[in-house]
């Protein structure tokens, strides 16, 4: 059994799960749709400084669990095939791919509701997203869950929003925004984007979106394992500490014992690794969807990740590179 007042005295935990808790509270009371627009008094601020940290403290206290950000991730097909995807779509072939279902991601979803109290953020990405063709569903049912608080989506603009997708945004309660990466400055994209058009659709529908202009993009290293010892492994988790929780579902996979209705990872980069070498290889790392409650609260103490032997050393300085090359090739996950 846990012991809560310790885990509240973890600074890991406290960074992971207590401050982006906090943090998307005070965004969400003090942004456009925040009670901070009616009252004159810095109502979020004050909130922030006095309320907030007891507030959450007290529901771990009680059990409850209140997860700040949750990426979905429905496929690992992508229209792009960008040779730094920091979700590792450039390892995954035809034969690999993962799409869930919608009734598989429901699944998932339902048990981790269960026994969640909340999740502040949803991200719906891929690979992808758009190439899921059961998303305005999903976004039906995402809009019914009381529990999920609100919810957007990561396009890299590649393919154009169809008429029933935009009015499921135009009357969703719950959708935030739509995230557009612009990749125009990609030094060897093959495919047209449909920025404008999508742009142009958002804008007649008044749906808030945010479009995502950047010069250079950072070099993630080739992915493989490197290992490392434990000490260095849990070294290059600090270092790092991606705040990208993801979840699977577990259709598909070969041998799905490990978490038979789906899991929640680390970030990214562990769930792609997880399809691509197996649940096995990274038992420990992630939390299956039929865990208790309890392990809620470990996943997000929890400093040793296998999946982080993968990754470059965090440690060093890293490296500028273009946004969004293009490869043809199927990475391995190999030193080259
Ligand atoms: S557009 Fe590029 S970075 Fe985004 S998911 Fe596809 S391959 Fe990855
Ligand atoms: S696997 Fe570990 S080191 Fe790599 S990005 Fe994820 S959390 Fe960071």
């Amino acid at each position: 059994m846990i012991n809560k007042k310790q885990l509240l005295e973890n600074q890991l935990f406290q960074n992971r799960y207590i401050k982006p808790n906090i943090s998307w509270y005070f965004s969400h009371l003090n942004g456009k749709r925040g009670i901070a627009r009616i009252f004159k008094v810095p109502y979020a601020a004050l909130m922030k400084k006095f309320y907030l940290k007891k507030y959450f403290e007290k529901r771990v206290l009680e059990g409850k669990v209140d997860i700040p950000y949750l990426e979905l991730v429905l496929t690992t097909r992508c229209t792009l095939r960008c040779e730094s995807c920091n979700n590792l779509m450039q390892y995954f072939s035809p034969s690999n791919q993962y799409t869930c279902t919608l009734e598989g991601i429901i699944e998932s979803l339902e048990l981790l509701l269960s026994k969640v109290d909340s999740i502040a953020r949803v991200r719906i990405i891929g690979g992808e997203p758009l190439l899921f063709k059961d998303l305005p569903q999903l976004i039906d049912y995402l809009d019914t869950q009381k529990k999920i608080l609100t919810f957007d989506i990561l396009t890299n603009a590649t393919i154009d929003f169809k008429e029933d997708l935009i009015l499921k945004f135009k009357k969703s309660r719950k959708a935030r925004k739509i995230s557009i990466s612009d990749y125009r400055k990609s030094p060897n994209l093959k495919i047209p984007l449909k920025q404008e058009s999508i742009l142009s659709k958002l804008k007649q529908n008044n749906i808030a979106f945010s479009y995502n202009t950047i010069d250079y993009w950072y070099d993630i290293d080739k992915i493989y394992k490197r290992g490392r010892s434990k000490e260095d492994i849990i070294k290059n988790y600090y270092n790092c500490q991606m705040s990208c929780v993801s979840l699977m579902t577990s259709e598909g996979l070969e041998n799905k014992q490990l978490a038979p209705k789906g899991a929640v990872f680390v970030c990214p980069i562990s769930s792609s690794l997880s399809r691509l070498k197996g649940l096995e290889e990274f038992d420990g790392d992630f939390l299956n969807l039929e865990d208790s409650k309890e392990r809620f609260f470990e996943f997000y103490s929890q400093d040793f990740y296998k999946s982080c032997d993968y990754c470059r050393d965090f440690s060093q300085p890293i490296k500028k590179i273009p946004i969004a090359i293009q490869t043809d090739k199927v990475l391995k996950l190999e030193k080259y």
